[in-house]
């Protein structure tokens, strides 16, 4: 089942890999199905890992297919689906300057335009969760914003799509977003942009950027 859809999920990871957003084997991208959620196998190496690997769970968390085990984030991926209607893919990554501003436990804020464009927003921080459960699902509701773009205090990132698209656009913004942030900052005290330029930035983006 999901052949196209387990396709689409390797190709994801194997782009995560690609701009250097994840290492070995960290990080995941699951695809919600209706009542079912494809996700990455728990600990497999992005070298090895094969559109077959990727494990079909339900919203309960049981495995409907698949021989390997999901990933240890899993519970943290369905608490999310249950509770946002609109979230249809969810990435978890460690990328390096996001985790930077989880690890320094401060939110991003907004500094330039691109942060506005796509984001809309400070990227907010969550409260401290530990792995392997759903406490990092519960962290994200209470700190989501408009962006589905948070920064999991001394941990990394979640980002929340309305496709696995829209999510891996997400993902590798706002890593760069936070490279950008963390070297404006690291050699001065730069101003934030004015709320309401961010929000006409954020508007204009999603309204007119890029093919219709
Ligand atoms: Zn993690």
């Amino acid at each position: 089942m999901y052949e196209q859809e387990k396709h689409m999920l390797l190709d994801a990871h194997l782009i995560l890999d690609k701009y250097d957003l994840v290492a070995y084997t960290s990080g995941n991208v699951s695809l919600r199905m209706n009542e079912h959620v494809i996700i990455k196998p728990s600990g497999m190496p992005y070298t090895k890992l094969r559109h077959k690997d990727m494990v079909v769970v339900n919203l309960k968390g049981e495995i409907v297919e698949g021989d390997k085990k999901p990933s240890v984030d899993t519970a943290t991926h369905l608490y999310l689906f249950r509770h946002l209607d609109w979230a249809k893919s969810i990435i978890h990554t460690h990328s390096t300057f996001a985790t930077v501003w989880a690890i320094l436990e401060k939110s991003i804020p907004v500094l330039c335009t691109a942060h506005a464009d796509v984001f809309g927003e400070d990227i907010p921080i969550t409260e401290y969760a530990p792995v392997g459960s759903e406490a990092i699902g519960k962290a994200t509701l209470k700190a989501i914003g408009k962006s589905g773009t948070v920064l999991l205090r001394k941990h990394g990132v979640l980002v929340v799509g309305t496709s696995v698209d829209d999510a891996l656009k997400k993902a590798i913004f706002l890593e760069e977003t936070a490279r950008i942030s963390y070297f404006s900052v690291a050699q001065g005290d730069p101003a934030a942009l004015y709320g309401d330029e961010v929000q006409r930035l954020f508007d204009q983006y999603h309204l007119n950027y890029g093919q219709k």
